[in-house]
């Protein structure tokens, strides 16, 4: 059975798309640590982050660095925190979170925003790259 983000990546469940290419699909995490708090996703189906290949591995790294630099620039904060953890969705992600304090990154603060605010947040990284 397809993972809920291929299930994302194929259109068939909505998502506040920040940017895509052949290889990765970044969207606007719908629980967000933080305002712009994004996941960027391998679109090949991998379990974890380790078991990627070294060449996808850096590509992903090296394409969550971009998306990195847009979000820093569309979203006021200190710096943007990285995370991987995947113990909810069992596909490689990669968390982008704005931080402004040590509890942005510890996934138990999460705030509300609302449709119109995903869609913006979403447009001002996009329009960054
Ligand atoms: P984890 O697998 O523990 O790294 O967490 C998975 C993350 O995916 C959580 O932060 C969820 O809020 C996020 N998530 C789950 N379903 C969706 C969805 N449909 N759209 C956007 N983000 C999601």
């Amino acid at each position: 059975m397809s993972s809920i983000f291929t299930k994302i990546i194929n259109g068939e469940i909505p998502s506040y798309k920040v940017a895509e290419n052949d290889e990765f699909y970044a969207f606007l995490d719908i629980n967000p640590n933080a305002k712009g708090h994004t996941l960027v996703v391998p679109k090949k189906e991998v379990n974890k982050l380790f078991d990627l290949e070294e060449d996808a591995y850096n590509s992903l790294m090296s394409y969550s660095r971009k998306i990195a630099i847009a979000l820093e620039e569309a979203v006021p904060c200190k710096r943007i925190g990285m995370a991987v953890i995947g113990l909810e969705v069992p596909h490689v992600h990669v968390h982008l979170i704005p931080l402004q304090e040590m509890e942005d990154i510890q996934f138990n603060k999460k705030v509300k925003l609302e449709p119109q605010e995903f869609i913006k947040i979403a447009k001002a990284i996009s329009n960054n790259l």
